[in-house]
């Protein structure tokens, strides 16, 4: 590899360059970068359950019942709020994340 201050060529094992004595040391790969997708996965896996959960309902109550339609109503709630605490949550670790990365 090459040292990355005075591009002089130095051993792929080096720790600092034998040229001008800067640290040379490769970087540990973040592991934010891992983070995402899975954030992601669990967002997708969360909307996919509730479907679900709407889709069950709506076949145990018959058509046009009280229940049903409270069920309903129950469910946009429920979807909304844990929607809403979810991005919420999903925010602030992003931005702790990034400030995180910023400050290391
Ligand atoms: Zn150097």
């Amino acid at each position: 590899m090459f040292c990355p201050k005075c591009g002089k060529e130095i051993n792929d094992d080096a720790v600092v360059c034998v040229n001008c004595g800067c640290s040379v040391k490769k970087e540990p790969e973040k592991s934010q970068e891992y983070d995402e997708p899975k954030t992601g996965i669990g967002v997708l896996l969360g909307l996919f359950l509730g479907l679900i959960g709407l889709i069950i309902g709506i076949c145990m109550y018959p058509e046009g019942t009280v229940a049903r339609n409270t069920f309903i109503k129950a469910w946009v709630i429920t979807f909304l709020v844990t929607g809403a605490v979810a991005f919420i949550l999903i925010l602030i670790f992003y931005f702790v994340g990034m400030a995180a990365i910023t400050y290391i």
